[in-house]
């Protein structure tokens, strides 16, 4: 009997299509086949095989079985749980997990070796090719270089059949990690936070980690002694290391590199294609066995996923915000149980939702409370604004610039944060008062000195600035309003211009290599002053740093949602934590208008518990996650009145279900963006509810107009 084989094809369609395998295939579930959809052939991926009940309807024919790694049962079963969760097309989930399978292959490269064949001609530049080429194999480009002579010279070598040319494979992905090599010495509390981590790898099935220590506490060595653990006790065991930030990857891979001799593979956007194929396949391979990434390096073909670790796991950066909306965070716990694995969550100041986890017992809970060897957490003061103001257009207050009087004086570093790129935040014209914002973005349009242009930080618009107001026609009548770190850059420069100032954001530093040399420069001390985004202010060890300056520690409050208060509390605590590390101790100093605010209080006081009790308790009260659960419908499309009709259809279509309260439709924050309007519905949910479950019903009552797009976003981080 013939059978039938769903296809997965890696768009947005709601379902798998079913096709006919051909007589002999031999379909397994997890195939890659190329299936014809219209005229074209597209490659998916075989979901379910069942036999044909008999002729009722005529299916086409899967085309031919792809030559190419299948994906694991388990990849499968998670790519499709991600889709259930986020009440997005499965296809979605699966894209992301193709990504590597679909990057084009790296072209062969080309070396060449010695013949044995002597050289007619002998002369001192053919006798040192003939040198550096002994027991080697190099591109024709490396070793003229290694040579130290022109290719030309290497070029009559291989004419003259001295050497010859090879096509080899390009290196691989991944090397075999070197277990013998040792881990750093613990000190008492590493150690037994390792040994527990240890017996919950060695413990069979799922299981779920915070490990909770201070900045600078040694999680990382720890967590890579669970790793190094992991990787003994099972030959084939894989383990994924996952990282919010490019910049940090960098970071980890150094050290994985140094503790397993073995670069491991490296999984984020910032590499190139063809690597990022390398990758994935040794990794189907079951070759690659230590991964780290970026979120979506959770969706790679793991066949013996043995331990996943989430650093920073409270991190925003986690949270994929467009496209299929996922949280890296809480998918690595599903990916996590449906290996049967374990998984490790990291932090100095976790998500109140692992906290929680974690109170109640789900997880298990180890914390680390003091810094390794003999350094020290810093003095954090708080430097109130309204008593000693920055001079007028400037943002450095007279406590902080005594502060870094006396760092550079002993030769140390500072840091100063500002989560702001750019030089300002906001253009305004002095005659007319018209504010730049992007053409149809109700966003304001950030000065940017490097680039000289106007950039709108949602969309991507730029101009450059323009001469005269574009409103009233003004000459010279444009003025930047409030800091970023150009600008920030720019004051330490005058006031210290003696000092090596240098910026670090998005915008300055464009990929990871370039990070790195930043990164590097820094912890060589080959940079006094720092102005930085949230791109520095984690999980990196300057040993040198001892004074950090929060220029503006009030900025993330005025969001107002309902984790301002939480991430702010993050990013200062991370941010501060970079200070005073080995034997020097570290002071940072918090610039704000509101010191009697809750969360500059316990950062000050270093309490985090007693801020994590307050902020549990209102939320408990509210029951907002986690004691509840949150998600969001936006809609957006060109024309008010169409949207505005399909959000009051919407509304009425919200089924009536025990526990979950629909709030909207209202304007969204950015009401909007591209010239399309948007608008959110906002929906809370007790804790037992099926809140993914709900919002597919929602959805699937509702049939937006073609210029209409609706986007669910499960666990909202975003509220704009
Ligand atoms: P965390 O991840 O908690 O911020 P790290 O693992 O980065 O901490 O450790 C902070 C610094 O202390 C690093 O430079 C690290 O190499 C060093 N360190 C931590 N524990 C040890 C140890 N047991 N032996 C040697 N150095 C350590």
């Amino acid at each position: 009997m013939s059978r039938i084989a769903s296809v997965l094809l890696p768009m947005p369609l709601p379902e798998a299509f079913d096709y006919a395998e051909p007589e002999g295939m031999g379909l397994s579930v997890g195939d890659q086949v190329a299936a014809p959809l219209g005229p074209r052939l597209l490659r998916g991926v075989v979901v379910e095989l069942r036999e044909a009940a008999g002729g009722n309807r005529k299916l086409k024919a899967v085309d031919r079985r792809l030559d190419e790694p299948p994906l694991p049962p388990n990849t499968l079963q998670f790519v499709q749980w991600a889709a259930r969760y986020a009440v997005d097309a499965p296809g979605q989930s699966l894209a992301i997990a193709l990504r590597g399978a679909r990057a084009p292959k790296a072209k062969p490269v080309r070396v060449v070796r010695l013949t044995g064949v002597q050289p007619a001609r002998a002369t001192p530049a053919r006798t040192k090719v003939l040198e550096a080429a002994a027991g080697q194999t190099l591109s024709a480009a490396d070793l003229a270089r290694a040579a130290g002579v022109s290719s030309g010279v290497v070029k009559g070598l291989v004419d003259e059949g001295v050497l010859e040319v090879l096509e080899v494979a390009a290196e691989a992905a991944c090397d075999a990690p070197d277990l013998s090599l040792p881990g750093s010495e613990l000190n008492p509390s590493q150690a037994a936070a390792a040994g527990l981590l240890n017996e919950m790898v060695d413990e069979p099935g799922f299981n779920v980690a915070l490990l909770d220590g201070v900045t600078g506490s040694g999680k990382t060595e720890v967590y890579l002694e669970a790793a190094a653990h992991a990787l003994a006790r099972d030959p084939d065991a894989q383990v994924l290391i996952l990282l919010p930030e490019i910049a940090l990857t960098q970071a980890v891979i150094a050290r994985v590199t140094t503790r397993f001799g073995a670069q491991p593979g490296e999984w984020h956007s910032g590499v190139a294609p063809p690597a990022r194929r390398r990758v994935w396949e040794a990794v189907a391979a079951g070759r690659c066995r230590i991964v780290v990434g970026a979120r979506s390096a959770l969706f790679l073909p793991f066949t013996r996923l043995q331990l996943i670790i989430v650093d920073e796991e409270h991190d925003g950066s986690f949270k994929q915000e467009e496209g299929f909306i996922y949280h890296a965070r809480d998918l690595a716990v599903v990916r996590g149980k449906i290996e049967q694995a374990s998984v490790i969550l990291a932090s100095a100041t976790p998500s109140l939702e692992t906290l929680r986890n974690a109170e109640t017992g789900r997880y298990r809970w180890l914390r680390l409370s003091a810094r390794h060897g003999t350094a020290q957490l810093p003095e954090i003061q708080l430097v109130d604004l309204r008593a000693t103001p920055p001079e007028s257009q400037r943002w450095l207050s007279p406590p902080l610039i005594a502060a870094m009087h006396e760092t550079l004086a002993k030769g140390e570093q500072t840091l100063l944060f500002l989560n702001r790129r750019g030089y300002a935040p906001l253009v305004l014209c002095k005659a007319c008062g018209e504010r730049m914002t992007a053409p149809d973005t109700d966003s304001w349009l950030v000065e940017h000195r490097y680039s000289g242009r106007l950039v709108c930080h949602l969309t991507g618009f730029s101009m450059p600035k323009p001469e005269r107001c574009p409103h009233c026609g003004a000459a010279d009548s444009l003025v930047s309003i409030g800091p970023g770190v150009e600008r920030v850059e720019e004051e330490a420069r005058q006031l210290f211009p003696e000092a090596r100032v240098a910026v670090f954001s998005s915008d300055t530093v464009f990929d990871a290599r370039e990070a790195k040399r930043l990164v590097e420069s820094m912890a060589e001390g080959e940079i006094d002053i720092l102005v930085a985004t949230q791109a520095a202010a984690k999980g990196h060890n300057f040993p040198k740093l001892t004074l950090v300056g929060v220029v503006d520690a009030d900025l993330g409050l005025r969001g107002g949602d309902l984790r301002a208060a939480e991430r702010t509390f993050q990013l200062l605590a991370q941010a501060t934590g970079r200070a005073g590390r080995r034997d020097r101790p570290g002071k940072a100093l918090l610039q704000t208008y509101a010191p009697e605010h809750a969360v500059m209080q316990a950062l000050q006081a270093q309490d985090r518990d007693a801020f994590v009790a307050a902020e549990m308790e209102e939320r408990e009260l509210a029951k907002l996650p986690p004691f509840g659960r949150l998600a969001a419908v936006i809609a957006s499309g060109p024309d008010a009145a169409q949207l505005e009709a399909f959000m009051r259809e919407m509304a009425q279509a919200a089924p009536n279900a025990e526990g979950v309260e629909v709030y909207g439709p209202a304007d969204a924050p950015l009401s909007l963006v591209r010239g399309r309007r948007r608008k959110r519905f906002l929906v809370r949910a007790d804790r037992g509810v099926d809140l993914s479950a709900y919002m597919s019903a929602w959805r699937a009552r509702v049939k937006p107009p073609a210029a209409i797009r609706v986007a669910i976003d499960v666990d909202p981080y975003s509220f704009l």
